[in-house]
């Protein structure tokens, strides 16, 4: 495992280069996303326009997916002109690209017939549309990079699932970094046991297979089990944690201190996990409790949970935060720190 790796040492999010704000629209315009300036404060962008990239310019004809005998095309319906070819060759050329970039993440336009992730307009003959597709860009993107974490700006606007991607894109980064280079298996033994109580929130039936997977990892090949724990660990994490788990999760953690606190500051904390469970209260409340009696038990074990360490990012940053294995991002806005257009 290396700490110094240049291209690890910021967060590397792809952007659509007109949620930065981008005049690469079909007309002209843009689609500037605050959380998307905020991002780049604490990351690098790499913005990409596959429509601009593929040579049609600026203003130029809208163009929509269109179902074609079973297939997907890629239209401009003014026109009749098929762009869906030298658009899928274009989208496999650039993820394939995209590799040597070190992303840990892409924030996608949503709707649209290049770059949106999901439930973008298909039309049929009729000019009828269903919510069923995926932009050609993003559909080549996530199918060369499955580890990649993608999401729409559309999506992102929900703050549980702006958290979700933060935690993803950070977990992304930390596991990436762990297995770079040589690694010894007592470092994915420490890391895994840092992100336990994270995993818990996420699925526990994930946070007992990785467990299986990294107790037996003595037996399997180095760079099988570096995949398959990286896969399993994204995939758990993908999935939103609810009110209930993160419950859980509170509840297992106030057992490891349980036995040093007073009646009273028991019953405190008890009422405190009860009324986020009531949503009376945001999750800081409770976390920034436990953080705090976990501090005092001085337990290793919880000192080094990523899922405490984000509840004190989140106290010192309400908006918007994370840590993850050392890293950090808060939101805050700040000028744009973007990487030029790269083909
Ligand atoms: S192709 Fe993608 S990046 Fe370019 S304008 Fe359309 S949505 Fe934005």
């Amino acid at each position: 495992m290396s700490d110094s790796t240049p291209a690890l040492q910021r967060y590397r999010i792809g952007v659509s280069a007109c949620l930065v704000g981008a005049p690469v629209r079909f007309d002209g315009g843009h689609k500037h996303d605050d959380f998307v300036e905020a991002l780049a404060g604490v990351a690098d962008l790499v913005t990409v326009c596959p429509e601009m990239e593929l040579g049609l310019g600026t203003p130029r004809e809208s163009m929509r997916l269109v179902r074609e005998d079973g297939l997907i095309t890629l239209r401009a319906p003014r026109s009749g002109r098929d762009l869906t070819d030298g658009m899928r060759q274009y989208a496999q050329r650039k993820a394939a690209a995209i590799a040597a970039w070190d992303l840990d993440g892409f924030i996608v336009k949503k709707d649209s017939p290049s770059c949106g992730m999901e439930r973008v307009r298909v039309y049929d003959h009729n000019g009828v549309a269903q919510r069923s597709g995926r932009g050609l860009f993003t559909e080549a993107l996530m199918a060369a990079h499955p580890l990649l974490v993608v999401e729409e700006e559309g999506r992102l606007r929900d703050p549980t699932l702006r958290e979700n991607f933060l935690v993803r894109i950070a977990a992304h980064r930390a596991v990436r970094r762990l297995f770079a280079g040589e690694w010894r298996l007592g470092e994915l033994v420490a890391f895994h046991s840092s992100i336990k109580l994270e995993l818990l929130a996420h699925s526990t039936t994930a946070y007992r297979a990785l467990g299986r997977l990294v107790a037996h990892g003595k037996r399997m090949p180095r760079a099988e089990l570096a995949a398959a724990y990286a896969r399993g660990l994204l995939e758990a994490l993908a999935r939103v944690p609810s009110t209930g788990t993160h419950v859980n999760v509170m509840q297992h953690i106030a057992g490891y201190f349980s036995r040093i606190l007073s009646g009273d500051e028991r019953s405190e904390l008890a009422e405190l996990i009860a009324e986020y469970q009531e949503e009376r209260v945001p999750r800081t409340s409770p976390l920034t409790l436990l953080r705090h009696h976990a501090r005092k038990s001085g337990d290793a074990y919880l000192a080094r949970q990523t899922y405490l360490q984000r509840a004190a990012s989140r106290s010192r940053s309400p908006a918007c935060s994370l840590s993850l294995s050392g890293t950090s991002i808060d939101r805050r806005i700040s000028p744009a720190r973007v990487a030029p257009h790269r083909r």
